[in-house]
C-alpha cells in the first residue's frame, strides 16, 4: 500500500487552487478543492481529509467560521493561506485552532515543507513518547511506523489498507485508552459521515487478520463489548508500570 495523506484546498482564486492542487498532486497527495467555505465544509464533513489548506476572504462563510467548525470535533491540521500579513490576523488565526498561517505570494517549497511539518505534529502530537520522539509506536510484535505509514509484525509489513492504517494508527496513539466506535468513525470517516459500525467491524476483522496470531484472541487490539475497541499499552509503558508497582 502507498499512503497517500488528503489535501483540502478551500481557496476560491481558481488560478492558486489550480496551481496548488498542481503541485500538491506532483507531490503524491490526493488533492480535494473547494471554492466555498460551505462546499469546503461539506468536504471536510464526508472526506475527512489529513490536512486543510485554507484561505479566509471565501465567499459565503469565510475562513475564520471553517475553522472553528472544524475545530469543534477535529484536531486536523489546518495552515491558512492569506494575502492579509498582518500579525493581528496571524494571531488571530493560530489562537482560534489554525496550526501554521502563510501568506500570499508563497513559494512552494515553503508550502511542501509547512505540510509535512503540520502533518508530522498531528502524528507526534500522541502521550507516548515513543511516537513524538521517534515516530514509532511499539508493543510485542506490532511497530506502527508513523513516517512510513506502515504497520509491521514482528519486522513483516502487516499490507495494511489505507484505512486499515488509519484505525491502527488512531488506536496507537491513544493506546490504553478505548476509543468509541462514533469516536473512531467521526476522526475516519467526518462528524456526518454516513458509515456505520458493521463498516468499523469489517475493517477491525480484516486488521485483525493481518495483524493478530488468533484474531478470535486479540493481544494487540482489544474489543470493549458495546463501546469500542482499545490498543494495548507500549511497550516502554508497560515497563514503566512493572518499576511503579
Ligand atoms: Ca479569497
Amino acid at each position: 500500500m502507498e499512503y497517500k495523506n488528503k489535501v483540502l484546498i478551500i481557496e476560491d482564486d481558481k488560478h492558486i487552487s489550480h496551481f496548488l492542487g498542481t503541485v500538491l498532486a506532483a507531490n503524491n497527495y490526493d488533492v480535494l478543492t473547494a471554492e466555498t467555505g460551505e462546499y469546503g465544509c461539506a468536504v471536510i464533513n464526508s472526506h475527512c481529509p489529513d490536512i486543510i489548506i485554507l484561505d479566509l476572504g471565501l465567499p459565503g462563510i469565510d475562513g475564520w467560521d471553517v475553522i472553528s467548525s472544524v475545530r469543534k470535533w477535529s484536531s486536523m491540521p489546518i495552515i491558512v493561506l492569506s494575502a492579509r500579513n498582518s500579525e493581528a490576523d496571524k494571531v488571530a488565526a493560530l489562537e482560534m485552532g489554525a496550526d501554521d498561517y502563510i501568506t500570499k505570494p508563497f513559494g512552494t517549497e515553503e508550502l511542501l515543507a509547512r505540510i509535512r511539518t503540520a502533518l508530522r505534529h498531528t502524528r507526534t502530537s500522541a502521550a507516548d513518547d515513543g511516537i513524538s520522539v521517534n515516530g514509532v509506536f511499539k508493543t510485542g510484535d506490532l511497530t506502527i511506523d508513523y513516517a512510513k505509514y506502515r504497520v509491521y509484525i514482528g519486522g513483516r509489513d502487516a499490507n495494511l489498507t489505507q484505512n486499515e492504517f488509519r484505525i491502527v494508527a488512531l488506536l496507537g496513539k491513544n493506546a490504553g485508552k478505548v476509543l468509541t466506535y462514533d469516536y473512531i468513525i467521526k476522526q475516519l470517516w467526518g462528524p456526518h459521515a454516513k458509515t456505520d459500525n458493521q463498516i468499523l467491524r469489517v475493517n477491525m476483522a480484516n486488521i485483525r487478520r493481518k495483524i493478530e496470531k488468533k484474531p478470535a484472541e486479540p493481544q494487540y487490539i482489544f474489543t470493549e463489548v458495546g463501546i469500542g475497541y482499545r490498543m494495548a499499552e507500549s511497550d516502554r509503558i508497560k515497563q514503566e508500570n512493572m518499576v511503579n508497582t
